[in-house]
């Protein structure tokens, strides 16, 4: 039978009144290119999608749109344990508004106050529930000198207890190409040269898979 993995992909939303969130800016483009790689190596794809992205309509995939961070939550953790592999590639809001007004908020306002409070972790949280774990990869985009986001990337790593990190660079943001560094927990780092997305896809797919089989 062949396996299955689920992929988060694309921002999540967080609404303070009924026309108005806070988000991320992702296009959510490498998530989809991966779960298209992996569709066409015949693995069964749940991708878990945050707003505005064109569903990618193939036989293999289920598509599960969701808006705010805790339905991406809700939906990562009903799919968990039939998932061998779970890719976050989503631009998760780190934080949500702590009052969701009903309606709109009147702009007429000198000024207005936003309170934030942080939302789940959810590669963490699946990180921790019953075994078998699925094999976790996240994504950290980062800012400053490379020494530095390499850091950041491997604390992400300890901290969310995944298996392998990809660190991709703020110029990749919005940009068809990207300059991805694979962090992996056995502390291995290999840089990858700039490419496109889909073909970055490609080749971390190819790296995944290896790691996959080398903890199995
Ligand atoms: O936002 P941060 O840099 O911590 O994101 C790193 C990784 O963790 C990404 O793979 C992202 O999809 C995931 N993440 C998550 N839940 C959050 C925040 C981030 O799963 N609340």
């Amino acid at each position: 039978m062949s396996k299955t993995v689920l992929i988060t992909a694309g921002p999540t939303r967080e609404y303070f009144d009924r026309v108005r969130f806070i988000s991320n800016a992702s296009s959510g483009q490498q998530g989809k290119y991966l779960a298209e790689e992996f569709s066409r190596r015949g693995w069964r794809v749940i991708v878990v999608a945050g707003v505005g992205i064109e569903p990618l309509r193939r036989q293999n995939v289920l598509w599960r749109r969701v808006t705010s961070a805790r339905q991406m939550l809700a939906t990562v953790k009903k799919y968990r344990n039939k998932a061998a592999l779970i890719i976050g590639a989503a631009a998760v809001s780190d934080y949500r508004p702590v009052r969701t007004f009903w309606g709109k908020i009147k702009s007429n306002k000198k000024k207005l106050i936003l309170v934030l409070k942080p939302n789940p972790d959810i590669l963490k949280i699946v990180s921790r529930g019953p075994e078998p774990r699925p094999m976790l990869i996240g994504f950290a985009l980062e800012t400053g000198d490379y020494q530095r986001q390499l850091r950041s990337a491997r604390k992400k790593l300890a901290a969310k207890n995944l298996d392998m990190i990809i660190l991709n660079p703020l110029r990749s943001m919005e940009n068809k190409n990207t300059i991805l560094t694979i962090v992996r927990s056995d502390g291995l780092i290999k840089k990858l040269s700039l490419m496109s997305k889909r073909r970055a896809a490609r080749y971390l797919t190819n790296e995944i898979l290896r790691y996959y089989q080398q903890l199995n």
